[in-house]
């Protein structure tokens, strides 16, 4: 195989991530809960009448019109995608030349470098400051300096909690010629007001990326949307494969949309399934980094995670330049004491 493969990609390997089904599953940001049982009942109806014989609506119309009514945008303001990777793929697949800049704070989703790679573009890391937190000024530094044609804000991020507020934002939008990407999968569980979704039409160069996959436990049906001006929208749209949502992942967003409440109250209730973590490291004299999502960051002592592999307790392990990181999403609470009195042996 290797034989074939572009030289540029020799460093790059296959994807890889366990399919797990059984355990305590607290290392992919997933939703604990399953989904309502008013959308189950729903799909089951609506089965029957989806024309699966026929290709679905292109642009996802009925799930566009959902989005837009929710934020009080046009539809002409909308884009859906096969998760909101897909659009972050379609966005730099539609921006970059060879050789492009792309920026990131650092650490964050690892799926930007991962596409800017893909789509032949050049990744500036700017680190987050040593208490994970976004160095503004420092960002705000690199793009005035680089001019990167692409500029990826996760807001909270992944995998840190840490956040940037909207006048943050504001500020590097100000200096910024490039594309903004502001990736808000996790902005449901934020306390504070980020979303920048109210602010799309008065900028050329933003657009607010948004997921089912997290707040609205529907990552199995990979969908996800971004909201930006018309000409923004248009850019995706250039590069976007025809089809792309499937005719039961249109039902299923266009239902979750629809129902937000629902969705959005299980998501406080999963803040509170965070904070309850929280609470639960430090007693055992762990120190969780603030976080304004459905995770915590923090360090472990070595070997505690194979230990609670063995235990099938499945937390996220990652190297930060020398160190080794590690992300645990919230679970039920039944999970949560499952993962602490594992830890208290372990710690
Ligand atoms: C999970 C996640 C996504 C969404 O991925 P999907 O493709 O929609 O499942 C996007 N951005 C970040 C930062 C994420 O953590």
């Amino acid at each position: 195989m290797v034989k074939f493969l572009r030289e540029r990609f020799a460093t790059m390997a296959p994807y890889h991530s366990a399919y797990l089904t059984e355990g305590v599953i607290l290392n992919s940001n997933e939703s604990p809960y399953s989904v309502p049982e008013e959308l189950v009942a729903y799909m089951k109806e609506r089965v029957g009448d989806l024309l699966v014989n026929r290709y679905p609506d292109t642009d996802s119309l009925e799930l566009a019109n959902a989005v837009a009514k929710v934020y009080d945008v046009k539809i002409e303001n909308v884009v859906c995608g096969v998760g909101s990777d897909e659009l972050i793929d379609c966005i730099l697949g539609s921006t970059l030349e060879d050789g492009d800049k792309v920026l990131m704070p650092y650490p964050s989703f690892s799926m930007y470098s991962q596409f800017t790679q893909l789509n032949s573009g050049q990744m500036i890391k700017v680190p987050l400051k040593s208490d994970f937190t976004y160095d503004v000024t420092a960002i705000k530094e690199v793009v005035c300096k680089e001019q990167p044609k692409v500029i990826f804000l996760c807001n909270p991020n992944n995998p840190t909690g840490c956040i940037f507020t909207r006048d943050e934002i504001r500020s590097i939008l100000e200096v910024a010629k490039g594309l903004v990407v502001v990736d808000e999968a996790y902005a449901e569980f934020s306390e504070k007001e980020i979303s920048m979704i109210p602010y799309v039409n008065d900028y050329d160069n933003l657009i607010v990326l948004k997921t089912f996959s997290k707040a609205y436990a529907l990552a199995g049906a990979r969908v996800g949307y971004g909201i930006a001006c018309e000409a923004v929208i248009n850019l995706i749209n250039t590069v976007r494969p025809p089809y792309n949502v499937n005719i039961f992942s249109q039902a299923i967003g266009t239902w979750a949309i629809e129902h937000r409440d629902i969705f959005l109250e299980n998501a406080r209730r999963i803040v509170d399934n965070r904070k309850m973590l929280e609470q639960g490291l430090r007693n055992l004299g762990l120190k969780p980094y603030p976080s304004e999502a459905n995770f915590v960051w923090l360090t472990l002592p070595e070997s505690v995670f194979e230990a609670l592999e063995e235990k099938q307790i499945y937390i996220r392990k990652m190297k930060i330049e020398d160190s080794i990181y590690y992300r645990i999403n919230a679970g039920t609470p039944e999970e949560n004491n499952k993962l602490l009195e594992a830890l208290k042996v372990l710690v």
